[in-house]
């Protein structure tokens, strides 16, 4: 009996040892250590046995059971780690590395300038309001306060829609032909024929002119307007209402300064410069030497705008400002290009 319990312990230990995968090794466990299996046969017998070797047989045949259970659960956790390593070398796996990163998004900075611009003047009460793109020649023209023969009107200055024949039938007493919208100026019209003084809005959209694309112009491109009208609107109310965008939207040391202008819907009218934000005045490539930024152009509204729209300009003043948007996030971002705006270049577009 202790032969075959020796004898029984070499077995066992061989064919744990050589034994390749985890159900085969359950199977083991059953045949040697299970309700029918041979350990539990051993002990079974063991009531049969004489008195006096039953003791003996009964250390013997126990501690064989421990000791294949010891083998079993030792070349069980070899076997899992086997088989880990196995998946690891499988799908190349280091679970040391740090985890890869999900690619965000980043906004356009055409849409983060536009942005962060009406949320600068919303404070001051301008409320963001959007015009369609496709626009009347009345609303582009007329309405603004620019004659028939004003060369801006000319085919190589304006997207017109349609052929003539098209375009006839589309014409109407007062809107005339249809056109992509060359400013955003246009919104101001549009707003004015629906809402009463007083108001204050800022217009964000697309203009489209018929330019060769290069380095600093494009057929498409973005321009924020602005209007304010009320009672006693004054010129000073629209500076301080720009010098405000300018402090908020580059530094509050910004310096700004305004030239007379000539723009057909404003009266007077002016532009705007910005000390550089590049040599900050001192003069440099950017601002050809000069120190200043040209970045909008502004006025108080021509009382010809008013009448048209039906508002008493006796009553009434206002002012509007136009900017290109593009231009500020060149200035701002300091990019060099126009078209990388619109070249959909993953390296330039995350930067932002
Ligand atoms: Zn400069």
């Amino acid at each position: 009996m202790i032969k075959e319990i020796e004898k029984l312990n070499k077995e066992a230990q061989n064919s744990i040892s050589s034994c390749k995968n985890l159900n085969e090794l359950q199977e083991l466990k059953v045949t040697y250590l299970g309700k029918k299996g041979r350990i539990t046969n051993i002990l079974k017998t063991i009531g049969k046995l004489p008195a006096k070797q039953r003791p003996k047989i009964g250390q013997k045949a126990n501690e064989l059971k421990n000791k294949i259970s010891s083998y079993i659960n030792s070349h069980k956790k070899l076997l899992e780690n086997t088989k880990q390593e196995k998946i690891k070398e499988e799908i190349n796996l280091d679970i040391t590395l740090p985890g890869d990163k999900i690619p965000a998004g980043s906004k356009h900075p055409i849409s983060k300038i536009t942005e962060d611009i009406c949320e600068i003047l919303s404070p001051l009460g301008f409320k963001t309001v959007l015009g369609p793109e496709m626009e009347t020649e009345y609303h582009n023209f007329e309405a603004l306060n620019i004659p028939t023969e004003h060369p801006s009107r000319d085919v190589f200055d304006t997207f017109y829609l349609g052929n003539s024949k098209n375009a006839k039938v589309l014409e109407t007493n007062k809107t005339g032909k249809w056109l992509l919208r060359s400013q955003t100026s246009t919104v101001q019209i549009r707003i004015m024929e629906n809402y009463s003084p007083p108001l204050k809005i800022v217009a964000p959209g697309k203009v489209y002119r018929p330019d060769t694309p290069d380095a600093s112009h494009s057929f498409m491109f973005h321009q924020i307007e602005g209007l304010m009208v009320d009672k006693n609107v004054t010129f000073s109310q629209l500076k301080g209402t720009l010098l405000f965008l300018a402090q908020e939207l580059f530094t509050p040391d910004i310096k700004v300064r305004f030239r007379p202008h000539f723009f057909p819907f404003t009266e007077p009218s002016v532009e705007m410069d910005i000390s550089c934000i590049i040599c900050q005045g001192k003069g440099c490539r950017v601002c050809s030497n000069t120190g200043w930024l040209e970045i909008l152009g502004a006025g108080m509204v021509d009382p010809n705008v008013f009448k048209t729209v039906g508002y008493n300009h006796n009553k009434y003043t206002g002012f509007a400002f136009g900017m290109g948007v593009e231009r500020l996030a060149m200035l701002k971002y300091g990019i060099e290009d126009i078209r990388l705006f619109t070249e959909n270049d993953i390296r330039f577009l995350k930067q932002f």
